[in-house]
């Protein structure tokens, strides 16, 4: 029964012909674009009231109704004025690759369903390994994320450093600003809370050394097994660099694993400038890298490597009866050997485009300036009085808070914090969310999309000011903004209570009465 009547693939490529106009024009406009745009009532209302029809509609009227009410009611990851979180760089280079490989569909889990394409992404992979400083027997994988690389790359330390008997004496080492998919990942293949040790972090976020190589000694004095240190390229709350270079020394001593997670540092590797910061990387046993983070591609890709490739088909080698076929290259090495993947798309052929059109060289560059504006965004910050950095910039990402030299207890400073967040956000002005730093709320900024300008961090360090602004004459004249709209009222309430003093419950009440 086919579903392809020619004339339907006819009208489906003129409909495409339409989208992809709309989404150059799109790309072209992005900065005059509010970087939010919430949903009306009326579009949750219409999704909430489909179901999968028992029979078919036009293609056209599906095709308008997603476009005009799902795609662009979100964040805007890939806005230049997005900085929460890791905002998404995603080119239109990338998206054309993925166009094109989603276009053909390529089977790519193993040498004889997509040959060439197998061939792009082991030249792909062998190319980050170099770039890593890894030998020639390293290898590894696209997968959809760094979480899925960590957990890959948990999996494979576990089986090469630890007999099945030694799973339960084992404990591994993360640091208190390790990222959550690692946990996650642990807990996933077999162990337990009780086996993570967490590491302190110094003044810069980093690593604590010395408290790690106490915390090994315990370990050891109580018979217990250290098999693996999770170090961090670039940690998604401060952008940190974990001492690597120690860290593989003591791996070396005790005859542990060494993971970097590099899920969004990595691509530093790509600078001249900054890859000498990452030194040490080249001891590990394996490191995940994101490229959908730093290196322009869209969701889904991502590169788990390892020193030494046999690991992972240690770990995840097996050979089905119904796979039997295509054991017809000897000593090729299958992608379904290497990771928990069978079938998969070849992640990495957008990727390959990407660099084919723009070259290393360029990305380096890219690279340098998200670095660059992270430093001029600390910079304008530190002119001006009453904001504190808490981090400085580390790999495009800058941490800091308004602090108001009213009386105001942390607990104030940090419903403001959270307050400026929420309102910059909702202007649709710049994205910027919260993170927590040594039990303070602070505001995070990453300024690492390539189309994001000085003028892009000067309107929005403005903006801030004029935020924080507000709530500083709320917090001295509670009784000013009586008249306001009742957004302002909303946000004295917030303040009101804030202050939590007495001297303003009962304008607290009255704010109460408007909203409810
Ligand atoms: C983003 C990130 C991850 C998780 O990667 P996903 O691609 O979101 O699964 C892991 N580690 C670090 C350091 C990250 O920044």
């Amino acid at each position: 029964m086919s579903i392809k009547g020619i004339q339907q693939n006819v009208q489906i490529g003129e409909l495409m012909k339409d989208f992809v106009e709309q989404t150059v024009q799109f790309y072209n406009t992005l900065d005059v674009q509010p970087v939010y745009r919430p949903a009306s009532k009326a579009i949750y209302k219409c999704m909430e009231e489909q179901s999968i029809p028992a029979y078919g509609r036009p293609v056209q009227d599906v095709y308008s109704e997603m476009l005009q009410n799902i795609y662009t009611h979100a964040f805007l990851a890939q806005h230049p004025r997005s900085f929460a979180c890791i905002p998404s760089t995603a080119s239109l280079l990338s998206w054309m690759g993925d166009v094109m490989t989603n276009a053909y569909n390529p089977h790519a889990s193993c040498r004889i369903n997509a040959p060439i394409a197998d061939l792009v992404e082991k030249k792909l992979i062998r190319w980050m390994c170099s770039l890593a400083g890894y030998p020639e027997k390293s290898g590894g994988l696209f997968v959809s994320g760094g979480s899925i690389a960590n957990l890959t790359a948990l999996a494979a330390a576990r089986d090469c450093k630890l007999t099945y008997n030694e799973r339960n004496q084992a404990v591994v080492y993360v640091s208190e600003q390790t990222h959550s998919s690692v946990t996650k990942g642990l807990l996933m293949i077999g162990f337990c809370k009780e086996q993570i040790r967490v590491i302190p972090t110094d003044s810069r976020f980093r690593m604590d050394i010395n408290r790690l190589r106490e915390s090994i000694g315990k370990d050891l004095l109580e018979h217990r097994k250290p098999f693996a240190v999770i170090a961090s390229a670039g940690t998604t709350n401060t952008g940190s660099i974990d001492p690597l270079m120690d860290i593989s020394k003591i791996c070396h001593k005790y005859g542990m694993w060494m993971h970097v997670d590099g899920a969004f540092g990595a691509s530093a590797l790509l600078s001249e400038q900054l890859k000498d910061e990452l030194s040490g990387i080249e001891y590990s046993d394996s490191l995940s890298w994101d490229a959908h983070k730093w290196m322009l591609q869209t969701y889904g890709c991502s590169a788990v490597l390892v020193r030494d490739e046999s690991v992972l088909i240690k770990s995840f080698a097996s050979h089905p009866e119904y796979l039997k076929d295509s054991e017809i290259y000897p000593g090729s090495i299958e992608f379904w050997d290497l990771g928990p993947e069978l079938t998969r798309p070849a992640r990495g052929l957008k990727l390959w485009l990407t660099l084919q059109v723009m070259g290393s060289r360029k990305m380096g560059k890219i690279i340098e300036h998200g670095c660059a504006l992270a430093n001029f965004t600390e910079m304008l910050l530190r002119e001006r009085p009453k904001w504190e950095i808490i981090s400085p910039a580390q790999l495009g990402i800058v941490n800091f808070r308004y602090v108001p030299d009213v009386h105001a207890n942390s607990h104030d400073i940090d419903t403001i914090n959270s307050e400026i967040s929420r309102k910059i956000t909702n202007s649709g002005f710049a994205q910027i969310f919260t993170t927590e730093l040594r039990g303070k709320k602070v505001l995070r900024m990453c300024t690492i999309n390539p189309e994001t300008t000085q003028k892009d961090i000067r309107g929005t360090v403005k903006e801030l000011e004029r935020f924080a602004r507000t709530f500083l004459i709320l917090l001295l004249f509670p009784f000013f903004n009586l008249h306001f709209s009742s957004d302002i009222v909303t946000e004295k309430c917030v303040l009101a209570k804030a202050a939590g003093g007495s001297k303003i419950g009962s304008r607290k009440d009255k704010c109460e009465e408007r909203m409810g």
